[in-house]
């Protein structure tokens, strides 16, 4: 098996084809880097859904998981382990929380922190049993089970996967007032946002919005649940999204510009890229709900996952890649701008760190995002087109400068190209 040809056929014989991927066979990956089966080399613009921040293969990552998969890597939590406890007490203090709830994948995550909302607000906020409201916004993303796509918009997610889970409640993004309004139900617990909209292509609200949004919440009584899974972890130039305008790494409690939600929600990339990781942080006061027996997972906080989620972190913060990703956003976003003032087939670009979107001139059903994202990778860069035309940009935050306008420069070449 050797041929990117030989590879795709497997994958539509065998596979479900819960996917359409871009034509490209990935065999290696370093850094910013990727090579297909060919040998032919890419930059990475999508960083598995920005859960490759630390770049592929990181060698501190790498060495923590050999080290650690070769000593003790699962136990189940019916026993302690000599790992998770001092990664509890880590993450907690980098993100400045009283305690986590580890499990695997980040939908996983949203799960956990919707059950933790729902027992609050029974057992702290007095709400009549089975009658919890959470507030979910419209052109949401929060992961792929039954509950979570019953709170989608998207089609494609929801069609015939139902009955749909009751219990939520769906107010336009981006907007106080409709917050506001939904908030008068007496029977809302929670609100749950990202604070950028990433999978429905990079949406970034209003400056004060999510500090708007914890007002409101704390006011009536309602948790603000903030879902970082993917904006978190340095991507959008801090350390979490809530960090607004600060890059600094880590005590975000002693930034003015940091809003605090009451639940933060994390995955992708506190796995540095290698193995799954998600996490739920919380004050004592609201994580104390979960009892012994009530929630978990055979693999939530193994050995293994909790070391390399640690090293992950600490690669983030010793390589000021908050920093990075700020600086090298505003590099990126200015390139684009170029652009889109000159060819009429970009419409606008928009985002914050490297978390960023173009949005290409033409309807959501036409080709040319996929036509362009195909050009992209002839000509060595790998990006996804989300919702038809807009292009996600979004490469591992240990770009140089440097690699950055070599990237911009490739991305200018194809614009040219489609424009002629
Ligand atoms: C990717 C993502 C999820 C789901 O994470 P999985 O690990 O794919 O289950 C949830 N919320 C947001 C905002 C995401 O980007």
């Amino acid at each position: 098996m050797n041929s990117s040809k030989q590879a795709i056929e497997l994958e539509e014989k065998y596979g479900a084809h819960n996917y359409h991927p871009l034509p490209v066979v990935l065999s290696r990956g370093e850094g910013v880097f990727l090579w297909d089966v060919e040998g032919e080399k890419y930059y990475d613009f999508l960083s598995a859904y920005s859960a490759v921040n630390q770049g592929h293969c990181h060698p501190r990552i790498k060495e923590a998981l050999i080290e650690q998969a070769g000593t003790l890597t699962l136990t189940s939590r019916a026993f302690y382990n000599n790992i998770l406890g001092p990664f509890e007490r880590y993450i907690t203090s980098y993100f400045g929380f009283d305690m986590v709830l580890p499990m695997n994948t980040g939908a996983e995550g949203v799960e956990t922190a919707l059950k933790i909302a729902r027992k609050w607000g029974y057992e702290k906020k007095g709400i009549v049993e089975n009658e919890a409201v959470i507030i979910v916004a419209e052109n949401n993303f929060h992961g792929r089970t039954t509950t979570v796509i019953s709170f989608s918009n998207d089609e494609n997610a929801r069609k015939n996967f139902g009955p749909y889970t009751p219990g939520f409640a769906k107010i336009p993004y981006d907007d106080i007032p409709a917050l506001e309004n939904a908030l008068k139900d007496q029977h809302v617990v929670a609100f749950l946002v990202e604070p950028i909209q990433g999978e429905a292509g990079v949406y970034t609200p209003a400056e004060d919005y999510i500090r708007k949004v914890s007002e409101a919440c704390k006011k009536a009584n309602v948790l603000f649940i903030a879902d970082e899974i993917q904006t978190g972890i340095a991507r959008t130039g801090s350390l979490l999204a809530v960090c607004g305008n600060c890059s600094c790494e880590g005590h975000c409690e002693q930034q003015p510009s940091y809003t605090k939600p009451d639940m933060l929600i994390l995955g992708k990339a506190i796995s540095g890229g290698f193995y799954p990781v998600s996490a739920v942080l919380a004050d004592e006061d609201v994580m104390s709900v979960i009892r012994p027996g009530q929630h978990g997972s055979t693999f939530g906080g193994n050995p293994l996952g909790v070391k390399v989620a640690m090293t992950a972190l600490e690669v983030v913060r010793d390589e000021r890649l908050a920093l990075n990703a700020r600086k090298l956003g505003v590099i990126f976003r200015q390139r684009m701008q170029v652009l889109v003032d000159q060819y009429s087939i970009l419409k606008l670009v928009r985002g914050k760190g490297l978390l960023n979107a173009v949005v290409v001139n033409d309807t959501e059903e036409s080709s040319t995002a996929w036509d362009m994202c195909v050009a992209l990778k002839d000509n060595g860069l790998l990006a996804k087109p989300t919702h038809g035309n807009i292009i996600r940009f979004a490469p591992p935050l240990v770009m140089t400068e440097e690699q950055l306008h070599e990237c911009c420069d490739i991305i200018e070449k194809v614009v040219k190209d489609f424009s002629k």
